[in-house]
This record gives structure tokens, C-alpha cells and sequence, in this order.
């Protein structure tokens, strides 16, 4: 998600740029996503972790100080920002052990060694503080963004090892996603293992999970949050499968063309929306005396944007601020010992994608006129159908955000703009916890 799709959505929403729930937190700042591919396709394929030159791997000169619309569009940008990105898996190692790696590595030290597993953050706050731990994405349990925080592999495609790590050795508290199998026809098993899935339908792991999945004809939203006051009661963990195997994401929202009156429909209730799944996360999380650390994503709007689906787009950035707005609500609800001072909340991309621009400043509840991927009167374009290297926005709210400050601009003298490893730091240094970078940045 770049900040055009942002703007795009708050003005289908509310006929202004900035109004989604996460444009109101308090520090607002940019950050550079690039990873060790990145740096190695613009190096002549050098990285050494003790020399990092950060230009090779973002160059505000090239790419801007601030992403577009908030700076100027630079000659050549475009050229450049397309040629190489992250890709998701290296992405969330970034933020889940404040390393740089390669495209497709799950917490996994670049260059693939054996034994080059990393620590993640939920596993260092649950060892060192006791926290319970949980992922939500509404695309498979076993994709690269909540992957990268609960388990380790050289391949983010090795979906049903993933799988099998996540619920045999690492065993967060939460994990609620999409990836059902079987729901729609003949079981595919491309997230899911066939044995792991029976396992969870046959009750294998009942002594510590509660197992809910979708079902047809039932509500989703109503059945996570059903099984989640259950793992409360019986003291247990969660697990939600949901989703469709075919696509598998939890099918996107689908706003309406009604200009003026911005409508935005679920394509089924089988699956709960992001809000709901995220709640449901919350509220089993919440039960642990000594803290929690949840990665909740919704990964349908990457996928939406390598579509070039504008539609689909908005649909999904929406049940992202619906989701935000359930959380900061969450916090907000009094005698639970939640609050500001020891909450913290981030809200950012992993990358951006498709090179989208708004053209023309639509109004609330008007969508372009769209024809698969083409927008034949330019209300919108689309320069890519992948990830690019543009700067994202981080939002921030809670505990010690004034600690951020000094990131801003460590790596690029001059910019408010961090490297997305930074936040693993910041994330640590929050709970108490705080490491010591071990990437050597040279002048
Ligand atoms: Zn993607």
C-alpha cells in the first residue's frame, strides 16, 4: 500500500485525502522497505551487513525525501522505484528480527546458511516477558507477513512446513487466517497440509486450541468471536481457518459506484471482516497478565494492487480502517488495564505496489470507470503490476512514540524517513527490551 491508495480510499469514504481511522495517529513519519535483493541488484550483488551503504538500497535523491503526493514526483522516479523491491517475506523479517535479508527468506539470515534461523520478536517477548503472541491475516496463516513472525524458513513457499512449524512447535496463542482447504468443492491443500487440517477437524490439538473455521451459511465474524470468548473461558488458544482455497484470501469488500453516498458490501458473512478476525485476536491476547504482541495484516490489498483492481483496492483499504479504528476502540474501552501508556500501536505497509496515481480527485462514493485493469477515462493509472521501492507511510500511537524521533533520518541525514528494520528496534525498545542494531551503517 502506498499513500495514493490511501488518499484514493479516504475519498471514496469521506471526500477528503487524509480521514481514514490511522491518518488521526499521533506520529506520522516515512520508511524505506528496500531488502538485501534490492541492495544487491543496485551493488553489482554486494551486501555486507558491516558496510551498508543505505543509498544502494533506497536513494532519497533518486526516490524522493518524501513519497508522492507529500513530495515532489523526481525526473526518473518512476524508472527507478520500479526496477527492484522486497517482496513480503523479507519485508516482515525486517520488522520481526531487524535484519535485512532476501526476497522469499522467513526470518532466515540472508544467503540461506544452515542454522541461519533468527529469533523473531514474538518469540523474544514471549521468552524474555511472558507475552502471548498472535498473527491475523486475512490471506493464508501460512503467507509470508504473519509467517515471518512465527516461524523460520529459507522459503516462504513451503507453505505446509510453515504450517506444520506454526502449530507444532512455535504454538502462538492467536492464529486466525484465511487458507481453508476444503470449503468450496474438493480440498485443495496449498496452505494447509492435509494431515495439519485433520488434525485440527479431529481434534489432535483440542487440549489447547480452540479450532473454528467456515462453515456455510454461517456468520463468520459471529463464529470467531464465539470461539474466541470460548478460548477465554476454557483458558486455550485460538486458531481460525478461513477464506477460500481457490484465491485464498477472506473474499475482498466491494465498494459501490454511488456517488455521494459511499457503500461498501461483503461479498459473503462466512468469513469475519479484518475488524472482527482482529478483535477476536484481542481479545484472547488480552488475557495475559504480562502483555501481548499481535501482527495483524491485511495482505488482500497487496494482492488487490498487483491487479491493478482499483475496486477491490479501496474495498480492502477500507476493512483496513475499520480494523485500525476496532483496535484504538479496543484500547480505549476503560477498566482492562489497556492504555496509552502501555500500548503501542503501529500501522504501516510492508511495500508498496502497482505505481498507482489518482489523476482526478473523486468525490465520496465515486469510483472510476473501471474495465479489468483499465481505466479507459484516466480518472486513475497503474505503472506496475508489482512491488516498488516507494516510500511508505508509519503511523504510530501509544507507549514511547516520542522515542521514535531519533530514527528519523539515522540512516538519511536530512529525512524523517526510517528503515523498516528500525522497527524491531523501536518495537523492543517499547516493551522494555531494547537490542542493539547489528547492521553497521558506513557514512
Ligand atoms: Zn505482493
Amino acid at each position: 500500500m502506498n499513500i495514493e491508495h490511501e488518499i484514493a480510499t479516504s475519498r471514496y469514504l469521506f471526500g477528503n485525502d487524509f480521514d481514514l481511522s490511522f491518518h488521526q495517529l499521533p506520529y506520522r513519519a516515512n520508511m524505506a522497505t528496500w531488502d538485501v535483493t534490492t541492495y544487491k541488484y543496485w551493488s553489482g550483488g554486494v551486501y555486507d551487513f558491516n558496510a551498508i551503504d543505505p543509498n544502494m538500497g533506497y536513494d532519497p535523491s533518486k526516490g524522493g525525501k518524501r513519497p508522492y503526493p507529500l513530495g515532489p514526483e523526481l525526473p526518473g522516479a518512476e524508472d527507478y522505484l520500479k526496477a527492484k523491491a522486497t517482496d513480503s517475506a523479507s519485508a516482515a523479517t525486517a520488522w520481526s528480527t531487524g535484519y535485512k535479508t532476501d526476497d522469499g527468506n522467513l526470518a532466515w539470515l540472508p544467503g540461506d546458511p544452515d542454522g541461519g534461523a533468527l529469533k523473531t520478536i514474538a518469540e523474544l517477548l514471549r521468552e524474555r516477558k511472558g507475552y502471548a503472541i498472535g498473527v491475523v491475516s486475512t490471506v493464508p496463516f501460512t503467507h509470508a507477513t504473519p509467517a515471518a513472525f512465527v516461524s523460520h524458513n529459507k522459503s516462504r513457499n513451503n507453505y505446509h512446513a510453515i504450517g506444520a512449524e506454526i502449530l507444532n512447535e512455535v504454538k502462538p496463542e492467536v492464529v486466525i487466517g484465511a487458507g481453508h482447504p476444503g470449503y468450496d468443492g474438493t480440498p485443495t491443500f496449498n496452505y494447509i497440509s492435509a494431515d495439519e487440517y485433520n488434525n485440527l477437524t479431529g481434534g489432535f490439538y483440542s487440549d489447547e486450541y480452540v479450532f473454528v473455521e467456515r462453515a456455510s451459511g454461517v456468520d463468520g465474524g459471529v463464529s470467531v468471536l464465539a470461539a474466541a470468548q470460548q478460548a477465554v473461558s476454557e483458558g486455550k488458544k485460538i486458531f481460525g481457518l478461513f477464506g477460500l482455497e481457490r484465491a485464498g484470501n477472506f473474499e475482498s469488500l466491494e465498494p459501490q459506484d454511488m456517488p455521494g453516498t459511499p457503500l461498501v458490501l461483503q461479498a459473503t458473512r462466512e468469513n469475519p471482516t479484518y475488524a472482527e478476525a482482529t478483535l477476536a485476536a484481542l481479545k484472547v491476547l488480552s488475557q495475559d497478565p504480562d502483555g501481548f504482541f499481535l501482527m495483524t495484516e491485511q495482505g488482500d490489498i497487496d494482492w488487490a494492487n498487483h491487479a491493478n483492481d482499483f475496486k477491490r483496492m479501496v474495498g480492502t483499504t477500507k476493512d483496513l480502517h475499520d480494523g485500525v479504528q476496532a483496535v484504538i476502540d479496543f484500547v480505549n474501552q476503560p477498566g482492562d488495564g489497556m492504555d496509552w501508556d502501555n500500548t503501542l500501536i503501529l500501522v504501516t505497509a510492508d511495500h508498496s505496489n502497482s505505481y498507482m496515481r489518482n489523476q482526478v480527485k473523486m468525490e465520496a462514493g465515486n469510483l472510476p470507470l473501471q474495465d479489468g485493469m483499465e481505466y479507459p477515462d484516466g480518472e486513475v493509472t497503474y505503472g506496475s503490476t508489482n512491488h516498488t521501492n516507494e516510500l511508505v507511510r508509519l503511523y504510530a500511537v501509544g507507549a514511547d512514540t516520542t522515542k521514535f524521533i531519533k530514527y528519523e533520518g539515522r540512516w538519511y541525514p536530512g529525512t524523517r524517513i526510517l528503515d523498516n528494520t528500525q522497527l524491531f528496534h523501536i518495537m523492543m525498545e517499547a516493551a522494555g527490551e531494547a537490542v542493539e542494531s547489528q547492521l553497521n551503517v558506513v557514512p
